[in-house]
């Protein structure tokens, strides 16, 4: 540790300078003191003997000649068994800790231990004496959870070491020794449950990236089938303020196929914090029936924390996730909203009186963005075994305007787009994943020229939809009349889906493949029906059908008897070729 201490010399919001003696990095921790209340603060900016410093608390009170204590670490986060069912601030302050000792919101200066020190952990040893190990690689395990937890080599350990001694199966806190290893240099150190990881440092410990190429299914149709995300992949869901941002991530997080859930909330306003914080703990997991809570990790950021601990909710949220990577799990991130971590990167750039670029985001906001997606990624572990984190993000831009920075340098870097659109919520057509805007670069749980014929539909709908507002009914051929009804049935039924409804708010992909290849039959047949009222009505009925065919368990009687009525209805109007 550095023993560098400095002196405050400016104070700018919750900008700080710092004059010091001796050595100090970009982004190490320090804390400013006011009395004996220590607030921590991180060096952004480093120009001669001067640092400029973001505070993580409210800096009312401090003032220039207050000393600094700089630690010689960056910002880091605490690792081990215990973070599953937490949720944390930006800063890994526990907050229902926080909650019991200050009332809901944090006070200045109290920072707690993330993890629990005196609890203690079933452990099990997997590697021997006289073993060689790397960083990364299992010593160890506990169960926490439903999940084997990997106590792994450290992964700020270089080179490789050789177990001298590894403790037997029993019970340890995580900050007792469970191994001693020797480095190449001959030193001997202690291994315990608990390390520490810089936020903003990716972790390295793998063998090989891969490309993300199997998918990661939500259960969420339109999604799964039309705009999919890809295990280790990246997407973002841009949308307006209402549009079902958050209603959509809390939709992937019980449904998604992975092991665990991260996620980061940034809160437009205080009240939705808190909605995500008493809403969250209530889902019910569908794999378990258990609280959805038992796999997942929430970062929640409090009204009463300024725009850096929004910044390093991010960072932190996407550490948490990497460490459960390595342990061979599948992860996925969510991040909501992105919008707001960016406004923080706006504000301190503000400060620094840096060059603005487009809207006064600093000119490097689109290379901060694409080095978080690219923590995401599915990787070899050094087992051999493989794991990913998966990230997605909302945007939240004002207005819905996508045309903004955040959303245009979000859009540059991830796999898959999900735009929300104004006229789907309005129109409460959920989820409102605009299937005209939407794109993905991952592959479809269905082949993808059935995506296509979809698609087509869904396509020439929309165009005879707008014409007929100009030219009307009347205007409009029986064939196209048709043909517009058809993507309004493919809308209705199945990008629309009940979040509410026990089996049609999650489709498996089996039933996804299977029900919309009967449907693609459908929407290929030849439809003799005779005018504009007829076909009126004969969609409306296939429409309420279909409906009620997405709430039957597949492969029960009443799922195989609505499939013959629907399949009838289409026969009896159907030409023959
Ligand atoms: P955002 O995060 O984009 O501001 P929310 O996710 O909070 O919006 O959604 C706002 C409201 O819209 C919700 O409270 C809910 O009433 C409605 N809503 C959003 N998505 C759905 C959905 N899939 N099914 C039903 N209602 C939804
Ligand atoms: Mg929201």
């Amino acid at each position: 540790m550095s023993q560098t201490s400095g002196t405050i010399v400016g104070v700018n919001g919750n900008m700080i300078t710092v004059e010091f003696e001796g050595a100090v990095g970009q982004n190490e921790v320090g804390y400013a003191c006011l009395g004996d209340l220590r607030l921590m603060c991180e060096i952004v900016r480093i120009r001669g003997n001067r640092s400029d410093m973001q505070v993580f608390e409210d800096t009312s009170g401090l003032s220039v000649g207050d000393p600094v204590d700089f630690t010689g670490e960056l910002l880091s986060v605490e690792l081990g068994p215990g973070l599953l069912t937490q949720i944390y601030d930006g800063l890994q302050n526990p907050l229902p800790q926080l909650a019991e000792q200050c009332g809901f919101f944090l006070q200045r200066g109290t920072y707690f231990n993330a993890l629990d020190r005196e609890a203690t952990w079933a452990f099990t040893p997997t590697a021997a004496v006289g073993d060689k190990v790397t960083a990364g690689e299992e010593l160890g395990s506990v169960p926490e959870g439903i999940f084997k937890h990997r106590i792994m080599v450290p992964f700020r350990v270089s080179g490789t070491c050789t177990v001298e001694s590894v403790a037997a199966a029993g019970g340890f806190t995580i900050e007792e020794s469970i191994a001693t290893l020797k480095d190449e240099h001959g030193n001997t150190f202690d291994v315990t449950m608990l390390q520490r990881w810089p936020v903003k440092v990716p972790i390295l410990a793998y063998r090989e990236r891969l490309r993300p190429t199997e998918p990661l299914v939500t259960k969420i149709r339109i999604i799964d089938t039309f705009f999919p995300v890809a295990r280790g992949g990246t997407y973002c869901i841009p949308g307006p303020f209402g549009a079902g941002k958050t209603v959509l991530q809390q939709l992937t997080s019980r449904h998604a196929d992975v092991d665990i859930v991260v996620v980061a909330a940034c809160g437009e306003r205080a009240g939705e914090v808190v909605e995500t914080l008493r809403e969250f703990p209530e889902l019910s997991d569908p794999r378990t029936g258990k609280s959805l809570m038992d796999r997942t990790i929430i970062i929640c950021n409090t009204s009463s924390m300024p725009v850096a601990a929004r910044e390093a909710s991010v960072y932190t949220g996407v550490t948490l996730a990497t460490y459960y990577r390595q342990m061979g799990l599948n992860v996925l991130m969510l991040a909501d909203s992105t919008s707001r971590w960016a406004q923080a990167l706006r504000e301190t750039s503000g400060r620094l009186e840096e060059i603005p670029g487009e809207e006064a985001f600093p000119a490097y906001l689109e290379s901060v963005i694409a080095s978080f997606y690219e923590r995401g990624g599915v990787v070899t572990l050094k087992d051999g075994s493989t794991g990913s984190v998966t990230i997605g993000g909302t945007v939240s831009p004002a207005g819905g305007n996508f045309d903004e920075p955040v959303t245009q340098g979000t859009l540059k870097v991830v796999g898959a787009f999900h735009g929300l659109s104004r006229a789907r919520s309005d129109a409460r057509r959920y989820p409102a994943i605009d299937p005209l805007e939407s794109w993905s670069k991952y592959e479809s749980v269905v082949d993808a020229e059935s995506v296509e014929v979809g698609r087509e539909i869904l396509r020439r709908g929309n165009d005879i939809g707008q014409m007929m507002k100009v030219v009307g009914e009347e205007g409009t051929s029986q064939d196209d009349f048709v043909l517009y009804l058809k993507s309004e049935y493919i809308d209705g039924t199945y990008l629309q889906q009940d979040a509410f409804d026990p089996v049609d708010g999650a489709t498996a992909a089996e039933r996804q493949h299977y029900v919309y290849g009967v449907m693609t039959g459908f929407l290929k047949a030849s439809l003799q029906l005779e005018d504009k009222g007829a076909a009126r009505r004969f969609f409306h009925q296939l429409t309420q059908t279909t409906r009620d065919w997405n709430r039957a368990e597949m492969g029960s009687e009443e799922f195989k008897e609505i499939q013959g009525r629907l399949e009838q209805m289409v026969a009896e109007v159907t030409v023959n070729a």
